[in-house]
């Protein structure tokens, strides 16, 4: 007979493929030794470090270590002793179940590892080196378990070529220090970082482990969260409104003392602080779920940082029902309703603002518009005014639609007001350099020359954007960024979108190289829009990357756009007056300020009775 042509792959080929998945940087390690410490019962950890994981990770614990046969046990794969059937996947009240962590890292990396249980007399030394135990004897030793893990991927150069600098690579493991630290305030960890002790955090409640990591002034920028139902129960503390930063913060979720990523549930926290907040600040925020493992299933995600609820919208609902409660607890909201089920359709912001009445067009001497810097307009209240106002601008930011569309469902746009004639010709000059001075029939008008040539490009770019014809221009120096592979991915999955926005980018092993953006985006501009991209690529919903179009036509718009100081000539100015007047909406600019006012001439003639 024949022999056949398939074979099993060895062992150490086997585990190298495994660890693959398990294995993506020294941080990934870090998670998997400090997981089985927490299992192993320790309730001192500590991890030490050099090189940023490339040269040493190393987790030393005292925990209920291993007798001689499970240590040898423990780097085969499939080795637990955690789960022994399937089912048990699903009743998981410990970090690890694979049973594959350290077959992985063993099958990539030295390893050295040094156990004892409290009864053994001595321990167990081993050591290993691409899958194969090289040494193994007695050592005396500390009850508990010391693993090192030296020089990863030595024997995989594309993979370690792709480890980033020690820097970047330390930042990551930072994060999985922090995530576990956070998760277990009761178990004491240091940190030591090419001999440095970086952190050393004693046993403590939650609040006192977040000011350990943050800062001591951190506890008093937040307000506990407490609620607690048949299904789940939720803590943990919540930034202060005021306190909310501009930079993604703080953000933590655990589900059961897991650190998990949630954009649906980081969505939930952001609505509850919807109107206390500025639009583009995030709240800190440490939150803990604890719900019975039967109605969550952690297995979806190799690395185990998503999970998924049986029932998420009604986590959801809990969760923005709890930290409206804390916030308005705290006195810190103008308005609370506990009592209404909170709509998971409407956004927060609709709510707050029932009183304003959509029917502009009811009152037809209503017209928002046309008042002017210098007197009240006539038959309105000045509160009134402030609503109609509102209600214009959540038009304007919160949908999606162009002001072209808006005008098919809402009453008299400021078109119908502010009319010039296509290309007429007007007199005009420039008043300090700022403002261009020019008249409409019987009016004075004062436009700001910034902000009406901002909202003109404004207007062109993104519908540019949206055309997808946004002109790219080639970068003679390309820019690198500096992503992780997470990150990559995000970006190579909505690639076409990207590129439909002028961007030119290369995507190989390490990293991506930004060779074209679109014309007029200054180069310093490049790492901050892809931030945000980022952010809501994986915070947000994908398909809401429209607001994307939005700020990169912003941001280009305020980067292009004639300062003030800067002098125009009167054709310029001319050119800059017919391409305003003929927006849909020239009085606002993207982020609603005002871009120009006008003085009627009888008010004028008030001035010299
Ligand atoms: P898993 O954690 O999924 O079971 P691992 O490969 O991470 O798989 O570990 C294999 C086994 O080795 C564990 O089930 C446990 O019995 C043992 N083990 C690993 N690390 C430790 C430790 N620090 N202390 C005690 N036992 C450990
Ligand atoms: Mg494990």
């Amino acid at each position: 007979m024949q022999p056949g042509r398939i074979k099993l792959l060895p062992d150490h080929v086997a585990n190298q493929i495994a660890a693959g998945e398990v294995v993506q940087r020294p941080a990934s390690v870090v998670k998997e030794l400090m997981e089985n410490a927490l299992d192993a019962g320790a309730d001192d950890i500590k991890l030490i470090v050099k090189d940023g994981g490339k040269a040493l990770i190393q987790v030393v614990d005292n925990g209920q270590g291993m007798n001689e046969v499970d240590a040898r046990m423990a780097f085969e794969r499939h080795a637990t002793s955690k789960i022994s059937s399937a089912e048990d996947l699903f009743q998981l009240q410990t970090k690890g179940f694979r049973g594959e962590a350290l077959a992985s890292i063993a099958a990539v990396a030295h390893v050295e590892m040094k156990t004892k249980t409290a009864d053994a007399e001595l321990g167990t030394y081993l050591k290993i080196e691409g899958s194969r135990v090289v040494k193994q004897e007695p050592v005396a030793t500390p009850k508990g378990t010391s693993i090192a893990v030296k020089n990863l991927f030595y024997n995989i150069p594309a993979r370690r070529k792709f480890l980033k600098s020690a820097q970047v690579e330390m930042r990551h493991i930072n994060d999985e220090f922090f995530r576990l630290a956070l998760a277990h305030p009761g178990i004491a960890f240091s940190l030591i970082h090419n001999g440095n002790t970086v952190y050393h955090l004693p046993k403590s409640n939650r609040l006192q482990r977040i000011g350990n990591l943050f800062g001591n002034k951190m506890p008093q920028k937040l307000v506990p969260i407490e609620e607690a139902t048949d299904y789940i129960k939720i803590y943990g503390f919540t930034g202060k409104p005021e306190f909310a930063k501009r930079k993604r913060g703080e953000q933590f979720f655990f589900v059961n003392n897991r650190f998990i990523k949630s954009p649906y549930l980081n969505h939930a926290v952001l609505s509850a602080y919807e109107g206390l907040i500025k639009d583009k600040a995030f709240p800190s925020y440490f939150i803990y779920f604890d719900i019975d493992p039967k109605h969550i299933d952690v297995n979806i995600h190799p690395t185990k940082t998503e999970i998924k609820f049986d029932d998420e919208q009604t986590v959801y609902a809990i969760l923005k029902v709890a930290i409206k409660h804390s916030l308005g607890q705290f006195n810190l909201s103008p308005s609370m309703d506990f009592d209404s089920r909170p709509d998971l359709e409407v956004p927060y912001d609709y709510n707050k603002k029932t009183p304003v009445n959509p029917q502009i067009n009811v009152d037809p001497d209503f017209n928002p518009f046309k008042e002017d810097d210098f007197g009240q307009p006539a038959k309105v209240s000045p509160q009134r005014m402030s609503k109609q106002f509102e209600y214009f601008e959540t038009l304007m930011h919160e949908t999606a639609q162009t002001a072209d569309q808006l005008t098919n469902d809402t009453p008299p746009q400021p078109e119908t007001f502010i009319r010039f004639e296509s290309d007429m010709n007007r007199p005009s000059f420039q008043l300090k350099l700022k403002y261009i001075v020019t008249n409409r029939d019987d009016q004075l008008l004062m436009v700001h020359q910034n902000r009406a040539h901002l909202t003109v490009l404004y207007h062109n770019l993104l519908h540019q954007l949206q055309q997808g014809r946004m002109a790219s221009q080639q970068l003679i120096f390309p820019v690198e960024l500096q992503l992780n592979p997470d990150e990559i991915s995000y970006l190579e999955e909505h690639q076409s979108k990207i590129t439909a926005m002028g961007f030119d980018l290369d995507f190989d092993q390490a990293g991506v190289l930004v060779k074209g953006v679109p014309v007029e985006l200054k180069i310093q501009a490049i790492t901050g829009i892809f931030q945000e991209i980022l952010e809501k690529l994986r915070y947000e919903n994908p398909d809401k990357i429209t607001d994307i179009e939005e700020r990169l036509a912003l941001i280009i718009a305020e980067q292009s756009a004639v300062k003030t100081g800067q002098k125009l000539s009167e054709t310029e100015q001319q050119k800059l007056l017919n391409d305003l007047f003929k927006l849909p909406n020239p009085r606002f600019t993207p982020t609603g300020k005002k871009v120009f006012s006008s003085i009627e001439a009888k008010d004028i003639d008030k001035k010299f009775d």
